[in-house]
């Protein structure tokens, strides 16, 4: 079958009807191994001679559709999954990385990335360094014989910083160096990087791909030849594989992803532009609010501008506190991309663990606070922000 437009492929994609007894739902083959005719038929599958499945760590055929839907969704070749987004980011640095290489960052990566670089950095000596990524010359002045992987993040949480994706990808390729960029808050319906000349495109499925806040889940796309490679050795040796159960689930929420999308962004502008009216707000930063500093790159590369707010509030860690203590409707929660809004406090939870000076210096302060725009009424969202608000 050819391929179709996105909003038609999230649903078809990977589905084998003949495979399935013709089940609409697909089956979940909630199975570790699989079962050889004959001993030359185990023999032949290990070698590498004859297709089909061997053990659920290996490959799982409900697994494979989901593989098979977010390569489709990406524009890649090949998908891989996951246990979580954080096994999905330590299989693909691990795989392409060996003692005495360095990792070049855009400045500000999700926690657990920003940890597992450090564990890199101190047991196996593979070194990184952060970096705004905003200007040619100076990346092209931190790149090192040694820089075998350029990583970033785009939007950054959580100060919805971009990276312009395009001009990253093209002064790599003249160095021959793999672009890894992890693209959760936008997901494939926003942002395609692999389009854009990246390499490796991965995510947190925890988050808007699954949509319902019911899985922890990772995801990537990349080429045939690397995503092979990567399945054969960091996947499957270190092991963080998913559960055909979970990819059912993702299978299932990934079907509405375009619809919900939409109702997240829509959601999102017509709140970003109520709280940056509100009295009580200092500032907003929201990659679709015509004044945010980027708003062009983010028109650029982004389809819609997601469905995550940061703002302000005036005031100081009490008094940002208490706002969010103030809420009904909003749940005190971090993860992100699910139908209920959500709000947390990176100075305290997800950026705990990021010194203070630094992250004075990426702009997080203690009345910054993060919001993940749910499906619901943007007027009841509204109601529950002003209440809180008024109250400060
Ligand atoms: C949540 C998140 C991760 C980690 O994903 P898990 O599924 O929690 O392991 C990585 N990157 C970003 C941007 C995230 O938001």
């Amino acid at each position: 079958m050819d391929t179709k437009r996105f909003e038609t492929e999230v649903i078809h994609k990977g589905y084998h009807a003949l495979q399935h007894h013709g089940s609409l739902s697909p089956p979940i083959f909630q199975t570790s191994t699989f079962v050889f005719d004959t001993a030359e038929t185990g023999a032949s599958r290990f070698a590498g001679e004859q297709e089909g499945y061997i053990y659920s760590r290996l490959s799982n055929p409900t697994v494979a559709m989901l593989e098979e839907r977010i390569a489709s969704m990406e524009s890649g070749e090949k998908g891989l999954a996951f246990g979580s987004g954080m096994a999905a980011v330590s299989a693909i640095l691990l795989g392409l990385t060996k003692t005495g290489d360095h990792i070049l960052c855009s400045e500000g990566v999700y926690g657990c990335t920003f940890g597992l670089l450090q564990l890199m950095e101190e047991k196996y000596h593979i070194t990184h360094d952060f970096h705004s990524m905003s200007d040619e010359d100076s990346i092209r002045g931190s790149i090192t014989d040694h820089t075998t992987v350029i990583y970033i993040e785009s939007p950054i949480n959580p100060t919805m910083k971009l990276v312009d994706i395009e001009m990253v990808a093209r002064i790599a390729k003249e160095y021959g160096i793999p672009v890894v960029v992890d693209n959760t808050f936008s997901s494939p319906y926003l942002q395609r990087p692999l389009e854009l000349g990246c390499d490796v495109v991965i995510h947190s499925a925890t988050k808007y791909l699954c949509g319902h806040g019911d899985v922890i889940g990772g995801l990537a796309v990349g080429s045939n030849e690397l995503m092979s490679h990567l399945a054969m050795t960091t996947q499957k040796d270190i092991g963080g594989v998913m559960s055909p159960f979970d990819a059912w689930l993702l299978l299932r929420g990934i079907k509405t992803l375009p619809v919900r999308m939409d109702r997240h962004c829509e959601n999102a502008k017509k709140l970003s532009e109520l709280l940056k009216e509100h009295p009580a707000v200092e500032t907003i930063l929201f990659p679709g609010d015509p004044e945010f500093p980027q708003y062009e790159l983010a028109n650029k590369q982004m389809k819609n501008a997601g469905g995550l707010i940061s703002f302000q509030i005036k005031g100081d860690k009490a008094a940002a506190q208490s706002f969010m203590n103030s809420l009904q409707l909003i749940k005190i929660a971090v993860s992100l991309g699910d139908a209920e809004t959500l709000i947390q406090h990176p100075a305290t939870m997800t950026h705990a663990v990021v010194p203070e000076e630094s992250r004075k210096q990426m702009g997080i302060n203690d009345q910054l606070l993060r919001l993940s725009i749910g499906l619901e009424a943007w007027e009841d969202i509204w109601s529950d922000l002003e209440q809180a608000l008024n109250k400060i």
